[in-house]
């Protein structure tokens, strides 16, 4: 992949926080390259490290407690890890915009949503208040919401068009990377399929490259090319939806897949994964998924490498060096 076609380019991320209880070792090692106009699932369960890793790519992770390296950090070329305060608020909003998974965290009360949107325009976009305003409802209704709404505050909207308010903010300077954190946790379901309907469509009108942080591999079987699954502030395996979903390579990944209800056979048992994700303080030596992972063995406790099984395929399992070692789920390579 030649550099100029990355809107994203993050190596050897790792971040830890230093607390009273310890050190929290919260992001260890992750590289993740996002190619201009894709979409990239960031799934896991909770505490893996997603929302840190969305984070430290705006350079929103407190710090201190938080302590960030990087090897690098660019976002359409540009070096993330060097750039002023002044420099990196121009870039939040402009080039890469974040939309959490409550709206009503990322809403200020006592503004109109019409100003929350205008503000933003303003702000980057070099134009006055009176344009940002007409822009602002041009952006409302593209999100589906009237345009005479625009002079309303945050508490007359329900929870749905709360997230549309908040896809409206994120979209409205045509970031080149969005960054949508659980964007339809807080949503009813018939709202999600709604929601996720109109980030599609937006994100194919203004061609803005994606990452969806979300434990849902359904939302990223609807709206992703590629997937990273990431386990104890690792990625564990990354590739495109077909190399995840059709030919699943990592034992923790299987977990995943077995954990999900089948359509196809409503008598089947969910397998559960055991066990729960390690104390980031006190993280398993070698693979940190050995405590969990019904494949371990010996080989597991010392420090894993990631191996390439195709040009798109990655995966972090060592026991791929036993002969023949494959894991139970079938793989349709
Ligand atoms: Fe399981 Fe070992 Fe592979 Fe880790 S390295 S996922 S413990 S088989």
């Amino acid at each position: 992949m030649h550099e100029k076609d990355l809107v994203l380019d993050l190596q050897n991320l790792r971040i830890r926080f230093e607390t009273d209880d310890g050190t929290v070792y919260a992001v260890n090692g992750i590289d993740l390259q996002l190619e201009r106009g894709k979409a990239i699932g960031l799934v896991g369960e909770t505490g893996a490290g997603k929302t840190t890793t969305a984070l430290s790519m705006l350079r929103l992770v407190p710090t201190p407690p938080g302590i960030v390296e990087c090897d690098k950090l660019a976002l359409n070329g540009q070096d993330v890890l060097t750039m002023t305060d002044k420099e990196l608020e121009k870039i939040r909003g402009k080039d890469i915009s974040m939309i959490f998974q409550d709206p009503m965290t990322a809403l200020n009360p006592v503004f109109t949503v019409g100003d929350q949107i205008a503000e933003s325009i303003h702000l980057h976009e070099n134009c006055n208040m009176i344009e940002a305003q007409r822009r602002a409802i041009d952006m409302l209704e593209l999100v589906g919401i009237p345009g005479e709404r625009a002079g309303e505050y945050p508490h007359q909207f329900s929870g749905g068009m709360k997230q549309r308010v908040v896809i409206a903010i994120a979209l409205a300077c045509h970031p080149q990377l969005l960054i949508a954190d659980e964007p339809t946790t807080a949503l009813d379901v018939t709202i999600q399929a709604q929601v996720l309907d109109l980030m599609k469509n937006l994100r194919t009108k203004y061609q803005t490259s994606l990452i969806m942080i979300t434990h849902d591999l359904g939302i990223v079987a609807d709206t992703c090319d590629e997937v990273a699954v990431m386990y104890a502030g690792s990625i564990v395996e990354k590739g495109t939806l077909e190399d995840v979903f059709l030919r699943t390579k990592h034992p923790y990944t299987e977990g995943l897949f077995n954990s999900l209800p089948n359509i196809n056979d409503r008598k089947a048992m969910l397998t559960p994964i055991q066990g729960l994700m390690p104390d980031p303080t006190n993280l398993p030596e070698g693979c940190p998924f050995h405590p969990r992972c019904p494949y371990a063995g010996e080989d597991c406790r010392k420090p894993q490498t990631t191996r390439k099984f195709s040009d798109t395929h990655f995966v972090r399992c060592g026991a791929y060096d036993r002969p023949g070692f494959h894991i139970a789920r079938k793989e349709e390579y």
